[in-house]
């Protein structure tokens, strides 16, 4: 029976590189049904909102969907759909392994690391006050009477909120995966010697939740610390679980480690809903001009593959992808130019699908 899958292919390079993926996820045989929708927005104009209901109401019931990126108008302008659909369907886990490919080249061989970030929580939960607002005011005056000295008048402010349960879910969800896919250590990152009662509850709760899996060695790390370890020695790490915004912030990075955004792939894991997507985002830039990499969105299918437990599927295709990279011939400008210095002789996004 074909499974169900809802493909929002969003804006920027996504219709081209989900394009790609599409054809490399029905080359494999397995017999997907594919319901496009549209989000972002395109949806903000025909909709009048950029996540339409009928776009959550098709995810809520094929529980998969992989989507290419959408772009978030910075500052002003709608909200992010990537975040709206992470809180929509408590998409708590966001898993992005970060593994050398072959043709990538980067400062470092053989590296084998997975980012668990929680993805609802933090920074991110959009609780933000604009400078003069009720709230702002209000909290201004209460900061004020606890002696908060830095808080200058018409400050815009925004609310960290982590809960011990969302910290738990996201930590036991870092063993979890850690034990079930043969790993050996989980680090947890944090700043908890700055932020005392956010971080510092995370790391509590994390202390307490690999106190259960004596088997798996736990350490823990401050964010800046780990930044410099990952650049120095990435070896050093194994699985990584991080509150939402060093999440955010340390999977780039990661995905400098093995060759660059077009290379890393991810997953928005809930208990009901998963939604696999690359780590990059829209690259306006190098829109509509057939040059994006689409490896991480073919790399994100292959999760999504495993998902729907077809892993022989998913198997065939990181095995297309490394052995098209390997041979260097039939590969995107991106990847040809770390592997000779100079774009000449790449190939387009789509011929790139074509040789995988
Ligand atoms: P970006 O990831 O889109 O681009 C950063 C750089 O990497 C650009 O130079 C781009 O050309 C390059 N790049 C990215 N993906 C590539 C690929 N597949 N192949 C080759 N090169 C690639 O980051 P940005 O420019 O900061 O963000 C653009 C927009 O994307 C913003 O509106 C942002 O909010 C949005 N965004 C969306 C998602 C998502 O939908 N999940 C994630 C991140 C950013």
């Amino acid at each position: 029976m074909a499974h169900d899958v809802v493909l929002i292919p969003g804006d920027g390079i996504g219709p081209e590189i989900t394009q790609a993926m599409r054809r490399v996820v029905d080359a494999t045989g397995v017999e997907i049904a594919w319901q496009v929708v549209d989000a972002g927005a395109g949806a903000m104009l025909e909709y009048g909102t950029p996540l339409p209901r009928h776009v959550l109401d098709a995810v809520a019931e094929t529980g998969v969907a992989i989507k290419g990126p959408v772009t978030t108008p910075v500052g002003t302008g709608f909200r992010s759909v990537n975040v709206a659909l992470r809180q929509a369907f408590d998409l708590y886990a966001c898993v992005r392994p970060c593994v050398t490919l072959p043709g990538a080249t980067s400062r470092y061989q053989d590296i084998d690391l997975v980012i668990v970030r929680e993805n609802t929580e933090d920074l991110y939960a959009g609780i933000e006050f604009e400078p003069g607002s009720f709230e702002a005011d209000r909290l201004a005056r209460l900061l004020e009477r606890n002696g908060g000295r830095s808080f200058r008048p018409g400050s815009a402010i925004s609310i960290k909120p982590i809960s011990p349960e969302g910290s738990r879910r996201i930590v036991t969800y870092a063993f979890e995966y850690a034990r079930s896919m043969g790993r050996n250590k989980v680090t947890a990152v944090h700043k908890a010697n700055i932020m005392k009662a956010t971080d510092g509850l995370f790391l509590r709760v994390a202390r307490e939740v690999a106190a259960s899996y004596p088997e798996i060695a736990f350490e823990d790390k401050i964010v800046d610390a780990t930044c410099m370890g990952l650049v120095m020695d990435p070896h050093d790490f194994d699985v990584l679980v991080l509150p939402n915004l060093y999440g955010d912030i340390v999977s780039d990075l990661c995905a400098g480690l093995v060759g660059g955004l077009g290379m890393a792939p991810g997953a928005n894991i809930g208990e009901e809903c998963a939604v696999f997507e690359a780590t990059h985002g829209s690259a306006p830039d190098i829109a509509g001009k057939d040059i994006a990499n689409p490896t991480a969105e073919i790399l994100s299918a292959a999760m999504m593959l495993d998902h729907l437990d077809e892993h022989e599927a998913a198997r065939r295709i990181r095995d297309a992808v490394s052995a098209t990279l390997s041979e260097g011939e039939q590969v995107t400008a991106d990847v040809r130019r770390s592997l000779t210095g100079s774009t000449e002789g790449a190939v387009g996004t789509q011929a790139y699908a074509d040789a995988v």
